[in-house]
């Protein structure tokens, strides 16, 4: 990577996971907002759930997520039970029957419910929400902890994918992260879980962490590569210990530097598309029958606050804390402490912390950030015509793109960009021009590489 495409690499900004991103979401915003929302959701058009479950039976040091140790069950028991209860109440203000196309469980730990309060809060999603014959349902699990009976149950509950932080197989590597998951710990819950009839399989790996070396990564990617998994994200830690007060736990002497992270992440990408792996979007691969290689081929790939995602709906109802739902309307997150996300169901509020809503120029940006980061081109013309909006929006922004250009990052050809092969790495540093919250610079971010 040459000097000036260093410097971009090195810069701090969003995954664009949202637009506009979490930490612009308001604190005043107001529940009875975000019900009236709810309400007018459009009954005919499919919806996706998200439920969120923030319980681990260990802390791993790299972890960046909303999640709480649990060495008992009761807590995870009157999680799931509150859960219930806020699924009941957004029911009470949604259309009834609502079609779903997508469901999602992550964490934490989802499989840290036992397998009858998973299917039991199964069970009262099927009761308020009418799942399409070919929707997605999709659960993270971790190998360490994973049981053979839920590995059954969760087939048995009709889950197509399951997703495995499997990060980095290295024994040092491991330690440093706090996470020992050898190969065949992880072989096991694969098998298990595709032996259920759980067809889809993802896996997570990550680079740049402590004592990481191209060569524990390389070695890595053979092994879990062995196991076949359909799908792959490949991230960059991010090391935001400001954030994440777990990551103090981190050497940080020990991490790559910024031009070892970057070589990690090529020959990474590198050999996966090797062995029959195709690129999609930043971070992920998968294998070209998968569902997201053929929505990035089709064009139809999209993000969401999970990262890349084939869903399309317009509106993601987010349950547990610190779930992030979606609407035509805005963004919205729950409550992130547990107690205080159950008491507000308990008083019949919905448990919501934050919420944005947007406006035509929130959409219209978020749409150009979105094609950028999912297609790594777009037309800012032909996307403000499509949403019925002015042409001619981004004059100062195209001219900063002509800088990009000028370093090898992007062609411009009046309102169309394309980004090149290096600057695809960077699409969060080019969608990053577009972003006009971004100079309000109310949150500090990881690097773009
Ligand atoms: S990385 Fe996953 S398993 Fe580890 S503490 Fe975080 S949420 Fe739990």
């Amino acid at each position: 990577m040459s000097t000036s495409l260093a410097a971009y690499a090195s810069r701090a900004v969003p995954r664009y996971t949202s637009y506009p991103t979490a930490p612009h979401f308001r604190e005043d915003f107001a529940p009875s907002t975000y019900a009236e929302w709810l309400r007018r959701t459009d009954p005919a058009a499919p919806v996706s759930l998200y439920l969120h479950v923030p319980f681990c039976r260990a802390v791993c040091s790299y972890c960046g997520c909303n999640m709480k140790l649990a060495s008992r069950y009761a807590p995870i028991a009157a999680y799931a039970a509150a859960l219930h209860d806020e699924i009941a109440l957004a029911a009470c203000l949604l259309p009834r029957g609502l079609p779903v196309g997508h469901l999602a469980w992550g964490g934490g730990t989802p499989t840290a419910l036992s397998p009858d309060d998973l299917a039991a809060l199964m069970e009262r999603l099927r009761r308020h929400f009418i799942f399409r014959p070919d929707a997605e349902l999709s659960i993270e699990s971790d190998p360490r902890t994973l049981t053979a009976e839920m590995a059954q149950r969760i087939g048995a509950l009709g889950f197509t994918r399951a997703s495995f932080g499997v990060q980095e197989f290295d024994p040092r590597v491991q330690q440093a992260i706090n996470r020992i998951q050898p190969p065949d710990m992880v072989a096991r819950a694969v098998d298990g879980l595709r032996g259920a009839g759980v067809s889809r399989i993802n896996f997570d790996l990550i680079y740049g962490l402590p004592h990481q070396t191209e060569e524990t990564l390389l070695t890595t990617i053979a092994t879990a590569a062995a196991m076949r998994p359909d799908r792959i994200a490949l991230f960059g830690y991010a090391h935001v210990p400001w954030m994440a007060k777990r990551q103090r736990l981190i050497d940080e002497a020990a991490l790559p530097d910024g031009t070892a992270r970057a070589r990690q992440s090529e020959r990474a990408a590198e050999v996966l598309i090797g062995l029959g792996y195709q690129p999609i979007g930043l971070d992920h691969l998968a294998l070209p029958d998968d569902s997201m290689a053929i929505a990035a081929r089709a064009g139809t790939l999209h993000r969401n606050f999970q990262g890349y995602t084939t869903d399309t709906a317009d509106t993601l109802i987010g349950f547990g804390a610190t779930a992030i739902g979606r609407s035509p309307f805005g963004h919205v997150q729950n409550i992130a402490e547990p107690g205080a996300w159950a008491r507000a169901i308990g008083r019949f509020i919905l448990p919501v912390a934050k919420g944005v809503a947007i406006s035509a120029e929130d959409r219209l940006r978020g749409e150009v950030i979105e094609r950028i980061m999912c297609d790594g081109e777009v037309d800012t013309d032909a996307v403000a015509s499509r949403l019925g909006c002015a042409t001619g929006w981004c004059g100062d922004e195209l001219k900063t793109l002509d800088g990009m250009a000028g370093d090898g990052l992007l062609m411009r050809t009046g309102t169309a960009i394309t980004l090149t092969a290096e600057g695809r790495k960077l699409s969060r540093v080019v969608a990053a021009v577009f972003d006009t919250y971004l100079a309000a610079g109310r949150a500090r971010h990881s690097v773009a590489v």
